[in-house]
């Protein structure tokens, strides 16, 4: 084969070859948040838990607080009693009472009833932690396989971009600014094959003289269709 044509395909396979590793790389963070997502989405059920049982905490202690200020103005409000004169003052300050008590028997109600939710809540804790943590655990090595891909990627990466640079560095000037040239018009692809008289760039047929040029390969003949550069795929077009 003509000697351009093989530093070409050789820059075009490194070329490719970086491409696809750096799309491989980009994918690495997708997958990376996916696994964010689904451990958030298990963790949701045991932090929605505990936030609620840190709410019940609150509001039990708020409701014993209130519940010992009631019992003291209870005691207070009897402590007046002997002291009163008048029956309106008596039916008065009993009635007082009679609120206050009413109105601490509600609170110790409703803190029976949430000390009931939020010992239930605790039970639950634990199994739901547990779960998470499971799951947890079991995307680890999942994080761990997706470091170590990347990391393998990277180093074949910075290879091929070496061997690149290399590769760049003692080729014909000319030729490597027409390679650039059609790879960035042509998706990359600047040099294909034909195959059964067709360019596997375009799969346009190609004249036979040009065929049969391509045989001789005395010289980089482009594509008519699309301008890329063509070699004969000798294997397959016999
Ligand atoms: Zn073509």
């Amino acid at each position: 084969m003509n000697n351009i044509l093989e530093k070409l395909i050789g820059l075009q396979k490194l070329d490719l070859e970086i491409r696809k590793l750096g799309h491989s790389l980009q994918q690495i963070p997708k997958k990376e948040k996916l696994i964010d997502k689904t451990i958030e989405a298990s963790k949701l059920p045991f932090d929605e838990a505990r936030a609620r049982s840190g709410e019940l905490k609150a509001r039990i202690d708020a409701l014993a607080e209130s519940v010992i200020a009631l019992e003291e103005n209870e005691r207070q409000l009897k402590l007046r009693m002997p002291k009163i004169k008048s029956n309106e003052e008596y039916s008065a300050l009993l009635k007082e009472m009679d609120n206050s008590k009413k109105k601490r028997e509600e609170s110790e109600e409703e803190q029976l009833k949430l000390i009931e939710e939020s010992e239930s809540l605790e039970r639950e804790l634990p199994a739901l932690e547990a779960l998470y943590l499971e799951q947890e655990k079991g995307v680890s090595s999942e994080r761990d396989l997706l470091e170590k891909e990347k990391a393998d990627l990277e180093s074949v990466l910075i290879r091929r971009k070496e061997e690149r640079n290399k590769l760049q560095a003692d080729f014909p000037q000319n030729w490597l600014s027409k390679y650039n040239h059609i790879a960035s018009a042509r998706n990359g692809l600047a040099v294909v094959p034909v195959r059964k008289g067709i360019c596997q760039g375009c799969f346009i047929g190609v004249r036979p003289k040009i065929v049969q040029d391509l045989h001789y390969a005395e010289e980089v003949i482009s594509c008519e269709g699309c301008q890329r550069l063509l070699y004969l795929d000798e294997e397959t077009n016999a």
